[in-house]
């Protein structure tokens, strides 16, 4: 296919299930792994935005509670607590790879308000300009009812790559891409590598509310990648528990599940 080599600007979307160990603790060695790949794209002359969960895990780590709260409440404060320390760990990283990180936390209401989502984009370009990585997540700690929230950060990525004006959204999940049945329950379901066109079929027949250290599933996954391709932002979702696995795309490799734009 070849036709993702020459792509400038980059959007990856990981999620909790592939930052963090079964224990719910952050996977240090896939997190060191994701940043070498990214600065190393950025490096080749890529530019790199990165929407990434792992708040509340990490606060539920940090606080050091057993497991994450049913608790709207507690769950906000906690992502409170781990999003510090996510950045943290993401600074530290790119820094030893010699790249700048900044963060942006957004929220529904900010993307819905022109003025303001003309802010956001004015800054993601600054900081494109800068060299600087964007490091992405919902702002869940001010974030909870319909009109705030995303619905999760598959959803929000969607967003991020259009306010951002990015050539391709890249899902790193913790499956292969869409299949044509839920292949949790059916050893025989098939990869589908290429999607024309989501229908409303499609995302109900998805299922999957997603892993317990995860929100999104492949309902929320299927909703962004219309949300994307809407846009003018071709998706694809990947696994990403060898976050290597860019590379093959970006060399021009056919992996995963790839959404193209419509042409009209
Ligand atoms: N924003 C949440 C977090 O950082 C994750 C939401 C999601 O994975 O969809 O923990």
């Amino acid at each position: 296919m070849g036709l993702f080599k020459n792509c400038k600007r980059i959007v990856v979307k990981v999620g909790s299930s592939t930052l963090t160990h079964g224990s719910g603790a952050l996977n240090l060695r896939r997190i060191e792994t994701l940043v070498r790949v990214l600065s190393d794209l950025k490096n080749s002359g890529k530019e790199v935005v990165l929407v990434s969960s792992g708040a509340v895990s990490a606060g539920v780590a940090k606080a050091g509670i057993r497991r994450s709260p049913d608790n709207i409440g507690q769950k906000q404060a906690l992502a409170a607590i781990g999003q510090s320390e996510l950045m943290k760990i993401y600074d530290r990283f790119f820094s030893d790879f010699g790249h700048t990180v900044s963060q942006i936390l957004l929220t529904r209401d900010v993307l819905d308000n022109p003025h303001r989502r003309s802010l956001a984009e004015s800054t993601f370009e600054n900081l494109l300009d800068m060299g600087c990585v964007p490091i992405v997540n919902e702002n869940d700690p001010v974030s909870t009812d319909e009109l705030t929230k995303f619905g999760g950060n598959d959803i929000l990525s969607a967003y991020v790559a259009e306010v951002c004006h990015a050539d391709i959204l890249i899902n790193l999940s913790d499956v292969d891409g869409l299949y044509d049945k839920d292949p949790r329950s059916n050893p025989d379901a098939v990869l589908v590598s290429r999607v024309e066109a989501i229908t409303d079929e499609m995302i109900n027949a998805a299922g999957g509310a997603g892993t317990e250290r995860g929100t999104g599933g492949m309902t929320a996954k299927l909703k962004a990648a219309k949300i994307s391709t809407d846009a003018g932002v071709p998706m694809f979702i990947m696994n990403g528990e060898n976050p290597e696995i860019l590379y093959r795309l970006l060399d021009g490799g056919v992996i995963g599940t790839y959404f193209p734009v419509k042409k009209n």
